[in-house]
C-alpha cells in the first residue's frame, strides 16, 4: 500500500513558501505516488507538469498553508482532466434502434458490461436487445445467452461456422427493427489477448456497416500501464465515444482512469465495480481523484453502506470516533458492519485514514484473521475493551488462553488497533479538506 500524497505533504511541512523548489520536491513525490496508482509515466510527467505551472502561478496569492494548497491544486487538477462528467450514451428516441458497440481486450468485461448496461438501459425504461458478435470463443455465445436469460433481454446470436462478427451485427439489427419493441442494441465483439489487425479490421467493418451512435472502450483497471497502447489503438481505428473502466472493485487504484482520458480525450461513462449485474456505476472524476490520491473514497461507501449498514450501530460508532473514543467495542463492531460489505480489504481502503490503517495492521489478514480478532475481543472484559491500557502481561496470558490464540497474537491486535485508534479518532467526521490538513499537520 502506498504512502500516496502524505509523503508528498511531509517534504512540504514546516515551509511556508511555496517555492520553485519545494514544488519539485513535493511534486516528484505526488509523481511517484500516480505512478503507484498505475498512472502511465507519461502522463504523471505531463501531469506534474501541469500542476508546477499552476501551483507556481499561484504562490504570490496565497503563501499561508502550501502543502494543503498544492494538494488542493493536484487534486482539482485530477478531476479536471478526468472530467468533464458525461454519463449520456446519447440515445436516440425509442421509435428507432440506438445502436451502441463495445469494444476491448479479452477479458476486459465486454460482455458482463453488455449485461450491466442492458440492465441500467432497462431501469430507466429502454428496451434492449443484445448481439452476440464475437465468433472467436465458443463460449462468449452462451454467455451472453446466459445474461440475457437471466435479465430477460433478447439476444441475438448465429452459427459462428463460416460466419462473419459484422453479417451477426447487421442481421441483429434486422431483428431489432423487426421485433418492433427494440430501441437500444447492444454489440458484444471480440477481444484479443493483444491489439492486432484483424481484430480492429473486423470492429472498422462493424462500425462501417452499423454506424454505432456510441462506441464504448471497455478497458481493465487492472491492466495499468498497459491500458495506454490499448486505449490508443483502439482509439486510432474506432474513434471513441467513450470509457467504460471495470473491476474497479480489486486493488486497482484507478490511475488507468487518468490514462485512458488522457490519450483517448473521450469521457469516462462508466465503471465495473464487481462482477454481479449491477455492479455498474457512473463515473465521478473526485471520487477517481481522492481514490488515485490514496485519499479513500467515502462517498462510494456511504452510497453502498446505505442499504447494508445498520444506520444507528454505525453512527454510535462514529459518534464514539468523533470523541476519541475508539474502543476494540467499536473495532469489533464496525469490523462486523464492514463485513456485510463484501471482502474486508477492498472496504477498508474506501474509509479515510483506513488506508493507512490497513497498513498499521501489518501483514494480518482482515478477512482471515476476522474470527480471531472477534474471539480475541470476546475473551477481554467489558473493562479491557474499553481501557486496552490496563491488559498487562497476566491479562494477556488470561485473554490468549481464553480465545485459544498465542499471547503474541494478543500483543500483535491490541498494537495493531492502537495504531489504527490513533488514525481513526484523527480522522473520523473530518471533510476531505480537513483531513488534507490533518495530514498535513
Ligand atoms: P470479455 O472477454 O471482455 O467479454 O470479458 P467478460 O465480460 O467475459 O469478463 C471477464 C471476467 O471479468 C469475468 O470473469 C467477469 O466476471 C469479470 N468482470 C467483468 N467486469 C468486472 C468488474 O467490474 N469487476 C470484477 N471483479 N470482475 C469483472
Ligand atoms: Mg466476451
Amino acid at each position: 500500500i502506498t504512502q500516496g500524497l502524505t509523503g508528498a505533504l511531509d517534504a512540504l511541512r514546516g515551509q511556508t513558501k511555496l517555492t520553485e523548489k519545494n514544488i519539485a520536491d513535493s511534486l516528484g513525490q505526488v509523481r511517484q505516488a500516480l505512478l503507484e496508482a498505475d498512472v502511465a509515466y507519461d502522463v504523471a510527467k505531463s501531469f506534474t507538469d501541469r500542476v508546477t505551472e499552476n501551483a507556481i502561478g499561484r504562490k504570490v496569492l496565497n503563501s499561508i498553508n502550501p502543502g494543503q494548497q498544492l494538494v488542493g491544486v493536484v487534486y482539482e487538477e485530477l478531476i479536471h482532466l478526468m472530467g468533464p462528467v458525461d454519463h449520456s450514451l446519447h440515445l436516440a428516441g425509442k421509435d428507432e434502434v440506438t445502436v451502441i458497440m463495445l469494444c476491448g481486450l479479452q477479458g476486459s468485461g465486454k460482455t458482463t458490461t453488455c449485461g450491466k448496461l442492458s440492465r441500467i438501459l432497462m431501469n430507466s425504461g429502454r428496451r434492449p436487445m443484445m448481439v452476440a458478435a464475437d465468433l472467436q470463443r465458443p463460449a462468449a455465445i452462451e454467455q451472453l445467452k446466459t445474461l440475457g436469460g437471466q435479465l430477460d433481454v433478447p439476444v441475438h446470436f448465429e452459427d459462428p461456422q463460416g460466419n462473419s462478427a459484422v453479417n451477426v451485427c447487421r442481421n441483429g439489427l434486422k431483428a431489432a427493427k423487426a421485433a418492433g419493441n427494440i430501441d437500444t442494441l447492444i454489440l458484444d465483439t471480440a477481444g484479443r489477448l493483444h491489439i492486432d489487425d484483424d481484430l480492429m479490421k473486423e470492429l472498422e467493418q462493424i462500425d462501417n456497416r452499423l454506424h454505432p451512435k456510441q462506441v464504448l472502450f471497455v478497458c481493465d483497471a487492472m491492466t495499468g500501464q498497459d491500458a495506454v497502447n490499448s486505449a490508443k489503438a483502439f482509439n486510432e481505428a474506432l474513434e471513441l465515444d467513450g470509457v467504460i473502466l471495470t473491476k474497479l472493485d480489486g486493488d486497482a487504484r484507478g490511475g488507468a482512469a487518468l490514462s485512458v482520458k488522457h490519450v483517448t480525450g473521450v469521457p469516462i461513462k462508466y465503471v465495473g465495480v464487481g462482477e454481479q449485474l449491477d455492479k455498474l456505476q457512473e463515473f465521478h472524476p473526485d471520487r477517481m481523484a481522492e481514490r488515485i490520491l490514496g485519499m479513500g473514497d467515502m462517498r462510494s461507501l456511504v452510497e453502498e453502506a446505505q442499504a447494508k449498514f445498520d444506520q444507528e450501530e454505525m453512527e454510535a460508532a462514529e459518534e464514539k470516533m468523533r470523541e476519541g473514543k475508539f474502543t476494540l467495542d467499536t473495532f469489533l463492531s464496525t469490523m462486523k458492519q464492514m463485513k456485510k460489505l463484501g471482502p474486508m480489504g477492498e472496504v477498508m481502503k474506501m474509509i479515510p485514514g483506513m488506508g493507512g490503517a490497513v497498513e498499521a495492521m501489518g501483514d494480518m489478514n482482515p478477512d482471515d484473521d476476522m474470527k480471531q480478532i472477534e474471539g480475541i475481543i470476546q475473551s477481554m472484559t467489558p473493562h479491557e475493551r474499553s481501557n486496552p491500557d490496563v491488559i498487562d502481561i497476566s491479562r494477556r496470558r488470561r485473554i490468549a488462553k481464553g480465545s485459544g490464540v498465542d499471547p503474541a497474537d494478543v500483543n500483535k491486535l491490541l498494537k495493531d488497533f492502537g495504531g489504527m485508534q490513533g488514525m481513526m479518532s484523527k480522522m473520523a467526521g473530518m471533510s476531505i479538506r480537513e483531513r488534507m490538513r490533518a495530514v498535513k499537520e
